[in-house]
């Protein structure tokens, strides 16, 4: 139940004053639904209002407040003429300018004869001074109140600041004293002020500093919203833990037969990952962790060695990955080693039908299959296991915290007792992983399997194009496969597909047809499996794609990669493309064809790769190019969407909240003592976080 304290801060914005039928839409867009919506509208700057010289001293551009004498009213002739009001002071005369006017409304509010107080900005037309449609008219008694410091708020089509700032001030000063939630000490060490008084002063900026994030009243907001993100990720977190789970400790003779028979050792990194892993299925709760590592790092290697511990227990293992192409490469990485292994592996993916589904569909309900790769097919209602164990998903950015949890609520795990190991492919910035995966356990693998030789990563402005393609050619004489990148140009679909089209016809043209091959989303996955086995199989030649094969395309043979239009990718994305080389023995390299002019953050952006090949570094910068909303892409990611944290800023306040809010629920995990009310309070208030529903508190 919602705390009563809080019924005036959901209240609908019809009820405050201005915000009708006509209005509240608009209000709505551009804030939000309710009270507290337009509460944590925060201004974005501020008009000063202060300054109120003679008007023959009024500089143009300049925003004024005038003391008037009404003079006349000049009607227009036609409509499509404004209207004006000739008004003066003692320095002379100046004209009030309305387009589209309703002289009866001007004659009220501007009466011949009298006094009034006008704000908006100067406009001089040689010696004629004017201003077009004043932002404030009022009576010579309201002077100071026009006079002042006004915030400015984001707007949207049709909303005037005016009724905006109205409705915000009339929900400030609805606005209840809730309870503190912030930890006291907290609270007294950075000087903060109560709740209701902070959003008070974010909306009463004095000056444009006022304004910043890095304020105390803007940072105890995004402490609270951060706070309420952690409390949830906490609850969620608690919730799978304390879900019973099983203890998995396999006698390690699969592992033993296939880390034997490998032609390598792993890596410290990966030994340790794998240890945390076989920790967390030994123990009894259920496993809940991320494993991240860049591109080839080796964690398909790893979660195989789990999923064979959860084999050695008599239990089954799955491995989900996005697409039905990372899902067949999944497949033909683990087929090997489970070979080695002497374990039965079957792959189920939506291309699968008749028979052999049929046959993979018993095998998974009987237990005769032991482990299984797929995509979402594996949670198709026809698919049960007999006793699945340890679920490995593959998320590269498809799936959020929120899916997560559906997923472990409803599919794989109706019993709760299936572990999960979640694997992401690009590294993510270290903030980024506390607010969307704090609900889990975190494993890293920051370091390459040795003797990979860097790939060497050079860009060449697009009217070089030619010199690139000679260098290709030579290339394949010698008999490099090449991948060739088209972006994908959001508009259009069609014209993605045209360009790459196009790249292939003139590419085919100057290295001959057989040796440059084209794929792209619209394929079926027939056409897509023939052209990436020309590409593999036939002579050594280039492969034209979209950024299809972004999501893990694997061809070790492949040596050169080819970015047209870089400048038009993410940081991040660049990344993972340029993981598509450099997985065999050779020498790799990666061509950045970038577009001039170049802007200074894709420039930044183009150095950053030559720089580095550290994914967890390419993350981080990527974060502090774009911001945290972009780089996972909220809508997918399940990322909570701040609206008043702001992490490239508040990294420091989210330490604190994850520490505040373990500790909180480690204290009083169920929310009763002390300080859960205002905790409870505080969850509300950002309700629409929908972790804290799936963790259904109160
Ligand atoms: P990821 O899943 O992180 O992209 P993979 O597990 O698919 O990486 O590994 C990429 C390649 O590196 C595979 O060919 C794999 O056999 C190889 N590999 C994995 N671990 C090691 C290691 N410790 N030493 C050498 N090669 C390794
Ligand atoms: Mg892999």
């Amino acid at each position: 139940m919602r705390p009563p304290i809080l019924f005036p801060v959901f209240a609908d914005i019809r009820t405050l004053p201005g915000v009708g039928p006509k209005i509240a839409p608009l209000v709505e867009r551009a804030a939000g639904p309710h009270l507290v919506d337009l509460l944590w509208h925060l201004p974005t700057g501020l008009v000063d209002r202060r300054f109120s010289p003679l008007v023959a001293e009024a500089p143009a551009g300049a925003i004024v407040t005038l003391r008037l004498t009404v003079v006349a009213h000049a009607k227009p002739r036609t409509s499509r003429l404004p209207y004006k009001v000739r008004c003066e002071d003692s320095s002379g005369p100046i004209d009030l300018v309305f387009f589209h006017a309703r002289g009866d409304y001007l004659e009220k509010q501007l009466p011949v004869g009298e006094m009034r107080v006008v704000s908006g900005r100067i406009e001089r037309y040689r010696d004629d001074v004017q201003m077009a449609h004043p932002d404030h008219i009022a009576t010579p008694d309201r002077f100071d109140e026009v006079a002042s410091v006004e915030p400015v708020y984001g707007l949207t089509a049709g909303l005037s600041p005016k009724v905006l700032s109205k409705a915000i001030r009339a929900a400030v000063a609805k606005a209840p004293e809730l309870p503190e939630w912030a930890d006291a000490a907290l609270v007294a060490r950075s000087g903060w002020m109560s709740w209701r008084a902070a959003i008070e002063r974010a909306h009463a900026p004095a000056d444009e500093a006022d304004t910043k994030p890095e304020t105390p009243w803007r940072r105890r907001l995004a402490y609270d919203e951060l706070l309420a993100n952690q409390l949830a990720l906490a609850l969620v977190r608690l919730s799978q833990k304390r879900r019973k789970g099983r203890a998995m400790k396999g006698d390690g003779r699969l592992r033993e037969k296939v880390l034997g028979a490998l032609p390598f050792r792993l890596t410290g990194s990966q030994l340790q990952a794998l240890a945390e892993i076989l920790g967390d299925m030994a123990a009894p709760g259920r496993m809940q962790r991320l494993l991240q590592g860049d591109v080839g790092s080796g964690k398909t290697v790893v979660a195989f060695l789990a999923m064979l511990n959860a084999v050695e227990c008599g239990k089954q293992a799955a491995l989900m990955a996005p697409t039905e192409i990372l899902a067949r490469q999944h497949f033909d990485t683990i087929r090997p080693l489970a070979e080695l292994a002497g374990i039965e592996v079957a792959v189920l993916t939506g291309r699968d039908k008749g028979k052999a589904k049929a046959a993979v569909i018993e095998g998974l309900a009987s237990g005769r299959i032991n482990a299984v790769v797929g995509t979402h097919a594996l949670f198709e209602e026809s698919v049960g296991f007999d006793d699945l164990g340890l679920a490995v998903i593959d998320e590269q950015h498809r799936f959020g915290v929120h899916q997560r949890v559906a997923f472990a609520a409803k599919g794989l795990s109706e019993d709760g007792e299936v572990d999960t190991l979640v694997m992401t492919a690009t590294p993510i910035p270290r903030t980024l992983v506390m607010c969307a995966y704090g609900d889990m356990d975190s494993s890293k693998l920051p370091e390459k399997p040795p003797g990979r030789k860097p790939i060497k990563t050079v860009a060449v402005p697009l009217e070089r194009m030619d010199d690139v393609i000679d260098g290709i050619a030579r290339q394949i004489d010698r008999g490099a496969r090449v991948y060739w990148v088209c972006p994908l140009v959001e508009e259009s679909e069609v014209v993605d597909l045209a360009a790459a089209t196009d790249r292939h016809a003139a590419l085919a043209s100057r290295l001959g047809e057989g040796r440059v091959h084209l794929i792209h989303g619209k394929l079926k996955a027939a056409q897509k499996d023939a052209a990436m086995a020309a590409f593999v199989e036939g002579p050594p030649g280039v492969l034209v794609a979209t950024t299809v094969i972004e999501v893990g395309v694997n061809v070790p043979s492949a040596t050169v990669i080819v970015i047209e239009h870089a400048e038009r990718f993410g940081l991040a994305q660049l990344h993972q493309l340029r993981g598509r080389v450099g997985r065999g023995e050779a020498e790799s390299s990666c061509v950045l064809l970038y577009g001039q002019p170049l802007g200074e953050t894709a420039k930044a952006r183009l150095s950053i790769l030559r720089e580095t090949e550290d994914g967890f570094r390419i993350a981080e910068e990527d974060l502090r190019l774009r911001g945290a909303g972009e780089v996972l892409g909220t809508r997918q990611s399940g990322l909570p969407e701040f609206r008043l944290a702001d992490l490239a800023v508040h990294a420091d306040l989210l330490e604190i909240a994850r520490d505040d809010a373990r500790l909180a629920i480690e204290r009083d995990p169920k929310l009763e003592g002390p300080r859960a009310a205002a905790l409870r309070t505080l969850l509300y208030l950002f309700e629409r976080d929908a972790a804290f529903k799936l963790a259904r508190v109160g």
